[in-house]
């Protein structure tokens, strides 16, 4: 269980289906471009392969870069053939674990999954990214806040720690990014929900070009990243604007 104060900035990087156990260099290279006197005031996470978690693990050793897990099952243990439990993930060294991600909900995940896994996530002390977020129908349909708003309903169980990930469906990977005021809205609606404890982070294309204006809009408390957050230079000046803008 992370002990963090819960409204740092928290600067995600999810690794996807990227990378073997050579990346595990990586965490040097983020060492040397973003040292530990930067990271005072931030919590920065990478989510590599599962693989990956154990021997980032030990290469991290004092735990001030923080490691998750992309997907966990929702048991315990079972005959689940493939799958991993959040216990495991927590086992080898995970502290975060996203739920929820529009990946996966495109194969099916329900927002009742997502509840259960997070609640899961809870269960094996650890912390979810419960990824929520609109699609470009819903949002061309005046539908994203009241989408967001019932899939947060459905996929929040009642535990004490947890992150929202807001990431419209559009902008993951496709280099679209929503307005400032859209993302504003959409964070003080979410916070309106949950309340003043909860870190919101946005998702969605987020790449060093735009993060200074993403991270400076009210109530953005940090970013998750896919394609940025595969070079670690990249990274590093995200997490440089999350610490000036928060
Ligand atoms: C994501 O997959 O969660 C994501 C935000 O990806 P990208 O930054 O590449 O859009």
């Amino acid at each position: 269980m992370t002990d963090q104060n819960h409204l740092r900035p928290l600067i995600a990087a999810n690794w996807k289906m990227h990378g073997d156990m050579s990346w595990i260099e990586k965490l040097y290279e983020f060492e040397d471009i973003f040292p530990a006197a930067e990271r005072v005031n931030i919590d920065i996470l990478i989510c590599p392969p599962a693989p990956l978690i154990f021997p980032m693990m030990e290469r991290c050793g004092g735990k001030d870069i923080w490691l998750g897990a992309q997907n966990c099952h929702a048991d315990e243990n079972g005959a689940h053939t493939g799958d991993l439990s959040a216990e495991m993930l927590e086992s080898v060294g995970a502290d975060y674990v996203i739920v929820g991600h529009s990946e996966r909900r495109a194969l099916g995940e329900t927002d009742a999954d997502v509840y259960a896994k997070a609640k899961a996530c809870a269960r094996a002390e650890l912390i979810p990214i419960i990824c929520v977020g609109e699609s470009l129908a819903q949002r061309e349909a005046g539908q994203a806040l009241s989408v967001v708003e019932a899939q947060i309903t459905g996929s929040v169980p009642e535990i004490a720690d947890y992150v929202i990930a807001y990431e419209p469906v559009w902008a993951i990977g496709t280099g679209k990014v929503p307005t400032l005021k859209d993302i504003a809205d959409m964070h003080a609606a979410i916070r309106a929900q949950l309340g003043p404890d909860i870190r919101i982070l946005y998702g969605g294309s987020v790449k060093p070009a735009n993060a200074d204006g993403i991270l400076s809009v009210p109530h953005v408390n940090g970013a998750l990243i896919g394609g940025a957050g595969l070079q670690m230079e990249s990274l590093a000046t995200i997490a440089r604007f999350a610490v000036e803008r928060k």
